[in-house]
């Protein structure tokens, strides 16, 4: 059976804890999208751990971690991340590699960089790992699948001199940077195929088989809906679908496989990147549950940078469970709240004059005010509690107020960042 752990909002919702905490009863754990570009904080036996490729099942010995097809690779980041876990006492993991992964090149994070300087202050605030130029390049089809590594060098030295034509030219004449050169390019490729050959596979039929002999899967998700492409707030999105969906796609499995979709929502709002943010709030208030937020602060896991911070949200949480098909909401990060006499929560959009609950695509959302409602407050630490009896009523009264809003079942509550601290209901 599969099971994928997605988020509703803009990512960081604690899909990394959530997913460590599954894995304890699974048996493989597929990355499917995106790259080294968000991370994951976990923390457990070991230590606190910020993994940015390798998925958050890799703590168990038990477990094997995939990374999909449809990741961005970066082959140096992720042999950095084995040897930093392993270096802190975790087990080495038992990592597989689709061999049609395609891999981040170097340049692609220069072309990022690059770009990002270019526009300024219009930028997007990517985090320059070369996510963009990645998914440009595989869907404009001259990216470099990791199967090529393998293949007569002539025919990819000639393939690398036909890409770099094309940069070379962006590099001249649009950044004015220094041009990118075949045999360094070919050089690196060869570095890459030393360490990533002995984990090379054919993930889907690996997954094939295991579906066949009854393993329990899951597929991690990196961001959230409201950052996919299709869906989520264009062009303030990242480059690769964040959806349940796509997990099919991007482990290559069948899209009927998955029979959970977990959808990791946080109770309150925090985003990075550019974008409209209908829920934000600033200042000391801001302040305040940004340096109370998750486990030691509301702060990117890949940058360090502050992240944006707001009251939870019903409409963009509502919309972002439907797109994932959400059958189990985890609702995570509520012990954070405990400091506030009231709680607002936005419950609708105000946007030319009118109030609606239905998430608008991006252009209206830069216009959207948002309609809030008070709830009290519980005013207590709730960590440690195991029973959703034992939580104070008004904390029960904020869980149960939002799971009516958003329409989803919410049955699995966090209270802290550690594998134990959940109360299923
Ligand atoms: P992800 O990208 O969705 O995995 O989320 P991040 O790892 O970026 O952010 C989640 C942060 O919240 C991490 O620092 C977690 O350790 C922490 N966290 C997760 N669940 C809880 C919780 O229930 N309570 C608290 N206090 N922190 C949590």
């Amino acid at each position: 059976m599969v099971k994928a752990i997605v988020g509703a909002n803009w990512g960081d919702e604690g899909k990394g804890k959530i997913t460590d905490m599954l894995a304890e009863n699974s048996d493989i754990i597929v990355r499917f999208q995106g790259g080294a570009n968000a991370g994951h904080t976990i923390i457990n036996n070991y230590g606190k751990f910020a993994l940015h490729t390798l998925p958050s099942g890799v703590f168990y010995e038990h477990t094997t971690s995939v990374i999909g097809n449809g990741v961005a690779l970066n082959i140096p980041v992720l042999f950095n991340e084995v040897n930093e876990i392993v270096s802190k006492g975790v087990p080495r993991p038992k990592i597989l590699v689709s061999d049609r992964a395609q891999m981040v090149m170097p340049y692609h994070i220069l072309f990022d960089q690059y770009e990002e300087e270019r526009l300024g202050g219009k930028s997007f605030g990517s985090t320059k790992s070369g996510i963009a130029p990645f998914y440009s390049d595989k869907y404009a089809k001259i990216g470099f699948q990791v199967s090529e590594l393998f293949m007569d060098p002539e025919l990819l030295k000639e393939k690398i001199s036909r890409v770099i034509a094309q940069k070379n030219v962006l590099l001249e004449h649009l950044y004015h940077k220094p041009l990118l050169v075949e045999e360094d390019i070919f050089r690196t490729l060869m570095e890459y195929k030393e360490m990533v050959e002995p984990f090379v596979c054919d993930v889907s039929a690996f997954l094939h088989q295991a579906l066949k002999d009854g393993k329990t899967i899951l597929l991690e998700g990196q961001l959230g809906t409201l950052k996919d492409p299709d869906h989520g707030i264009y062009p303030m999105v990242t480059s690769s679908s964040t959806l349940a969906a796509y997990g099919a796609i991007g482990a290559g499995i069948p899209p009927y496989a998955i029979e959970k979709i977990v959808t990791v929502v946080k109770a309150y709002s925090s985003a990075v990147g550019a974008g409209a943010f209908v829920s934000e709030i600033f200042g000391e208030e801001a302040q305040e549950l940004r340096v109370r937020g998750g486990d030691g602060g509301e702060f990117g896991a890949t940058t360090g940078r502050p992240r944006r911070m707001g009251w939870f949200d019903c409409v963009a949480s509502k919309y972002g469970c439907r797109l994932q098909g959400t059958t189990d909401v985890a609702f995570t990060v509520v012990d954070v709240l405990g400091y506030l006499d009231e709680i607002p929560v936005c419950v609708g959009y105000e946007i030319d004059g009118e109030v609606t609950t239905d998430f608008p695509v991006a252009y209206k959302l830069e216009q959207a005010k948002p309609v809030l409602k008070v709830l009290p407050g519980w005013k207590c630490d709730i960590r440690g509690i195991r029973k959703y009896e034992d939580l104070p009523e008004n904390c029960r009264n904020y869980i149960e107020f939002i799971e009516k809003e958003i329409g989803y079942p919410i049955t699995m509550v966090s209270n802290g960042p550690g594998r134990d601290e959940i109360i299923y209901r």
